[in-house]
């Protein structure tokens, strides 16, 4: 016998009538997963026969955040709408053939009693529907357009389609779509159907839970391959438990036979915490031009900063940041001299005691021509000797508060370091005379 190998073809099939919804991205990501890890074909379809509700505005936006994502497809994308008189066409031959007949301007396909339709599916395994509850199937519209099972079974003809990998909501339109493969005496793909992402609560995945919209996630400042790599741990559960799989690790590890069939549950603190590792570990290069927009946005000029002293920033910020959104709260005190000052930290300016400290401090800091971390540092312990103080909190605690207006941040010797002395010692003196 002789088994002809076919090259695997997987598709991802959106409908351009809302944005990017995080459950799609995932089966974005599996059906490229696959595609790749298999050295197959990745294709996109536009599944827009709704001429009503699709618009190309959210077209743009899902081809945009798939490229966002790290997913990159073969192949120029299939439009449905360009192809409604083939599925007239098909229509008409199963017209002609006696499987399919006419009530009015709408066609239906007649669907045979008695015969159970069974598939192993490739996450849930054996599943078999009974003929007898599949009422006959409209496959062409009153109106003339085409039913989304009948154009999804032309089009995975087309294009070879050899697994569907795609939500659990299209498990009862499986055997639908069996039984038109049968009618044209095609062999039907494999079919996996994924199970819908859930909230932490159990509930369907709202707003509420963190989002809905990759593009949501993408203006919070969430990074693309940390995004990417949560999805996949919601569908798969990489060898020996790993957290981190970034998506050019999965495509090498990945096995369609490991997917989950569990509910998968969607979790924000998960993810905050995998965007903080990714972003820990990005070179300011590539974080530089990503924070400027939100620097901007939140007033602080960052067109007249330059990239060095924004990477300096970044390397005592990016160990604490969740989402890159965080980044101007946490460091416009490098921006601006009027930044925010935290009110549960005004006690450490208010005693006369800091206010002697910190014009006493400012002084020696002026005369300091190695403005290093290490000789600032110096300069507070020797202080904190001469003084008899038993810890430097009296005075590290003023200083933090009368350079950066926060109780939290990065380390003080390293901040006033990238401030400078001119800012500091300004800052140090204001203090002390407010
Ligand atoms: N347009 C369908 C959807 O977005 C595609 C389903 C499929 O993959 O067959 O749910």
């Amino acid at each position: 016998m002789c088994y002809k190998i076919r090259m695997v073809r997987v598709r991802f099939a959106p409908s351009p009538t809302g944005f990017l919804h995080i459950g799609s991205a995932r089966t974005a990501i599996f059906n490229w997963l696959y595609a790749r890890h298999a050295g197959g074909k990745f294709l996109l379809r536009i599944e827009d026969t709704d001429l009503k509700r699709s618009e190309s505005r959210f077209l743009d936006e899902i081809l945009e955040d798939l490229r966002w994502l790290g997913l990159d497809w073969d192949e120029e994308p299939l439009f449905q709408s360009r192809r409604f008189d083939v599925y007239r066409a098909k229509a008409e031959e199963l017209v002609a053939a006696g499987r399919a007949y006419k009530d009015g301007a709408a066609v239906l396909f007649k669907v045979e009693p008695g015969r159970t339709i069974a598939y192993d599916d490739l996450v849930h395994g054996r599943i078999s529907v009974e003929s007898e509850t599949i009422k006959d199937q409209v496959i062409i519209k009153s109106d003339g357009s085409p039913t989304y099972n009948f154009c999804c079974v032309i089009d995975d003809a087309h294009l070879g389609i050899t697994h569907i990998l795609r939500g659990d909501d299209h498990i009862s339109n499986t055997p639908k779509q069996i039984i038109f493969y049968e009618a044209f005496g095609l062999t039907p793909p494999r079919f996996g159907h994924m199970p819908l992402i859930l909230g932490t609560d159990g509930a369907k995945l709202s707003k509420r839970h963190g989002g809905v919209s990759v593009e949501e996630y993408k203006r919070e400042g969430f990074l693309p391959e940390a995004l990417a790599n949560y999805l996949i741990c919601l569908g798969w559960t990489p060898p020996e438990g790993r957290e981190i799989m970034p998506p050019a690790e999965a495509v090498k590890l990945f096995e369609i036979e490991e997917m989950n069939d569990v509910q998968a549950k969607f979790d924000i603190q998960k993810l905050r915490w995998l965007n903080a590792e990714y972003i820990m570990k990005s070179a300011n290069e590539r974080l530089v031009p990503l924070v400027k927009p939100y620097l901007e946005a939140a007033g602080l000029p960052a067109a007249g900063v330059k990239d060095a002293y924004l990477g300096r920033v970044l390397d005592l910020y990016k160990v604490r940041l969740k989402t890159l959104s965080e980044f101007p709260a946490q460091t416009d005190c490098f921006f601006r001299e009027d930044f925010a000052v935290d009110e549960e930290g005004r006690k450490h300016l208010d005693s006369p005691e800091s206010r002697v400290y910190l014009a006493a401090l400012a002084d020696r800091l002026a005369g300091l021509t190695d403005f290093s971390h290490a000789a600032i540092e110096d300069v507070f312990r020797r202080f904190a000797e001469e003084r008899g103080l038993a810890k430097v909190g009296p005075i590290v605690h003023p200083a933090r508060m009368a350079v950066s207006g926060k109780t939290k941040g990065a380390g003080l010797f390293e901040m006033m370091e990238v401030l400078g002395r001119e800012r500091v010692v300004a800052r140090m003196r204001r203090a002390a005379n407010a």
